[in-house]
């Protein structure tokens, strides 16, 4: 899904997208003629690779988090700005890089955290 800066409205825009069994939802608005603000949801469910035993697991994800999107360069000082270059919202690629951070964080299976707990 991707979606043109410029036709992106001032007032909040639901949508909500599914991939590999995970859904991408919440609501887009634009805050500057050049910054756009993501609510978004993450919730499902992934295979992943216990970080403590390397056996697979589901781990279930449910997170929020708030994303700007900048169009073109941005010279500010938040760091955290997510900077687009072609005048696009790739919603598919904010998704991706999201589950990708996800993963990158260690994750344990239910038998790991009880193994922790003792
Ligand atoms: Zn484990």
């Amino acid at each position: 899904m991707r979606v043109e800066f410029r036709k992106i409205p001032t007032t909040n825009t639901p949508f909500s997208l599914d991939k590999d069994g995970v859904n991408y939802s919440g609501v887009f608005k634009k805050l500057s003629p050049k910054m756009v603000e993501i609510d978004l949801n993450i919730f499902g469910e992934l295979k992943h690779t216990c970080d403590g035993c390397l056996e697979d697991f589901k781990l279930k994800i449910d997170e929020t988090s708030k994303l700007l999107i900048n169009d073109g360069v941005y010279s500010g000082n938040d760091m955290d700005i997510i900077e687009s270059f072609d005048g696009f919202i790739d919603f598919d690629e904010i998704a991706q890089s999201e589950i990708e951070s996800i993963k990158s964080d260690y994750h344990y299976c239910n038998k790991c955290k009880n193994n922790f707990k003792e």
